[in-house]
This record gives structure tokens, sequence and C-alpha cells, in this order.
């Protein structure tokens, strides 16, 4: 498991990511260093929906990737 941190910058939403040129939109120093998944939600059996505590609610990661960064 990665720590939250880390899987909060990878988050792959459209608000964190510009589609067509993969640039990041979002800013290392911007994101809470303690942040936490407040909520957890299963998508099928092969993605996690997660909600954080810093409000970012759009994260959906596939499984594998909760695994290796
Ligand atoms: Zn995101």
């Amino acid at each position: 498991m990665i720590d939250p941190y880390t899987l909060r910058l990878n988050c792959r939403c459209a608000l964190c990511i510009d589609e067509l040129s993969g640039a990041l939109l979002i800013k290392k120093e911007e994101i809470d260093r303690e942040v936490f998944p407040s909520k957890i939600e299963e998508k099928g059996n092969y993605a996690v929906a997660v909600v954080w505590s810093d409000g970012h609610k759009s994260s959906i990661y596939p499984y594998k990737r909760l695994t290796s960064p």
C-alpha cells in the first residue's frame, strides 16, 4: 500500500491531470501532507473511488494502482 499523500498526488482525474497534455494541474505544495481518504467506495470489482479529507472527491483508483505507484 502506498501512502495517502502519494496516492492523492497521483490522482488521474480531469481536475488533477490535463487530459490532453497529461500535465499535472495540482501543485505538490498545495496538497496537505496529512491528507487521508475520508471515504472509500468500491467501484465494481476493479477500482475504488476515494473522497479525500481536503474535499477532493473525483479520485478513482484501479486496485493495482493502490499497490504500485
Ligand atoms: Zn483528482
